[in-house]
């Protein structure tokens, strides 16, 4: 099953009036927007979002699990979002696991799953959460385990500027949420 890229375009020529207002506010940043490394950034900016918001469709592909029934798990997945109060970056590293009952996916497609949801305006806790309910819903397996850790640049670089803080979100399904062997095993992988 195809997953579509559910996020809008967006209508670049429909937002002269953002560009402007930018320029403004590089002026009242006591910059000066004709300068040659401001004058195309206000476009460059948007190009860059419109890229973000755009992660590939992909097929969900999945197969018969032949009898595997162990936990799969993969870690250290790197994903890139962006702060929906801040519009600032956050980054870091995502691992998703499952305990397969009848169909599992193609390893591949866990990675792509995490950039399909980081790709647009998010909350890292939402990410975590649409990520465990895709391969809950997709595979109806017997359990599914997502961890995030994240560096925020909206908590880094202003507010309490709390340099290489990590923030740790998890979602524990099934029998990780119900068999703490499961969840320590899962847990133990991603140290
Ligand atoms: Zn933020």
């Amino acid at each position: 099953m195809e997953i579509e890229s559910t996020n809008p375009q967006i209508d670049l020529d429909s937002l002269s009036g953002f560009k402007s207002e930018l320029r403004s506010l590089f002026r009242q940043m006591g910059d000066d927007p004709d300068r040659e490394g401001l004058r195309d950034t206000p476009k460059r900016y948007l190009n860059f979002l419109a890229e973000f918001i755009s992660p590939p469709a992909f097929n969900f592909t999945t197969f018969e699990n032949e009898g595997a029934d162990d936990m799969i798990a993969q870690t250290e997945i790197p994903f890139y979002s962006l702060c929906e109060h801040h519009l600032a970056p956050f980054f870091g590293v995502a691992a998703v696991g499952y305990i397969p009952k009848g169909r599992i996916v193609g390893l591949s497609k866990l990675a792509r799953t995490v950039g399909h949801f980081a790709g647009r305006l998010q909350n890292q806790e939402r990410i975590t959460k649409q990520i465990a309910d895709l391969l809950e819903e997709k595979l109806k397996p017997e359990g599914v385990a997502v961890v995030l850790r994240a560096r925020h640049l909206c908590v880094e670089m202003r507010g309490v500027k709390a340099a290489g803080t990590v923030t740790t979100t998890s979602r524990m399904n099934g029998a990780f949420f119900d068999n703490p062997t499961a969840r320590a095993e899962f847990l133990s992988l991603i140290k």
